[in-house]
């Protein structure tokens, strides 16, 4: 957020002399206390200063990057995952080629056959089973996908910055959304790169 003229000129002031009134505040800037009340609604509401009755105002301290992830932490996954496109460990790389194209999507998660999260499936990961000569429909997927437990997923709880920051660790451009079960982890969702931009642009967009 940018600061006007005014508002960096209040910051100072409050930072100086707080916890200070508006009506010293505004006597210090030489302005009325009308004039001033909108800065002071701005700043105490983007959280550069808090304002308590019979105290005034006082410089919050924090920075701007805590707030923006404070505020962040607020979106959650649950809000924005994508429906989870899933494969069995018996189908064939074949199948599941088709599956992704089909889907229009660049990960499958894969289920074992009590429909539990068993691995995951990139582009790069069929295209390099593809390179062989060996015959598709014959290669299940099971045996070239990153299996459990080497998956880094995610709940519907989790925040949307927190996905994001777990895709940038990892490397990885989605991550599974799960619920445990008793035996092992449910897939209910899918969150990927494409999911946190939209996220990202539609908050600035609406705030
Ligand atoms: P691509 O391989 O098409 O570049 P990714 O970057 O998502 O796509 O995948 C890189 C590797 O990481 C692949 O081998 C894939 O199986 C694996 N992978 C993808 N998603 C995850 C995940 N959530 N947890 C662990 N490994 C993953």
């Amino acid at each position: 957020m940018e600061l006007s003229n005014r508002q960096e000129h209040i910051l100072n002031i409050v930072k100086e002399k707080g916890p200070i009134s508006g009506e010293q505040i505004a006597t210090s800037l030489n302005l009325s206390r009308a004039t001033l009340r909108p800065d002071l609604s701005i700043l105490t509401m983007a959280g550069f200063l808090e304002a308590k009755p019979k105290v005034g105002y006082f410089y919050t301290r924090k920075k701007q990057s805590d707030l923006l992830e404070e505020s962040l932490n607020r979106f959650l996954v649950r809000d924005y995952q994508s429906q989870p496109i899933v494969v069995r460990e018996n189908e064939s790389v074949y199948d599941a080629i088709g599956k992704m194209f089909l889907e229009d999507i660049g990960t499958l998660f894969v289920e074992d056959e009590k429909g539990h999260l068993a691995g995951v499936l990139s582009r790069k990961d069929l295209l390099r089973a593809s390179i062989g000569s060996q015959d598709l429909n014959t290669i299940p997927v099971h045996i070239i996908m990153t299996r459990m437990p080497n998956l880094t997923v995610c709940t519907p709880e989790s925040s949307i910055l927190s996905a994001a920051q777990m895709m940038m660790e990892k490397q990885v451009d989605g991550l599974a959304v799960v619920e445990k079960r008793e035996n092992g982890l449910k897939v209910i969702g899918r969150i990927t790169k494409t999911n946190v931009i939209k996220a990202f642009v539609g908050i600035v967009k609406e705030e």
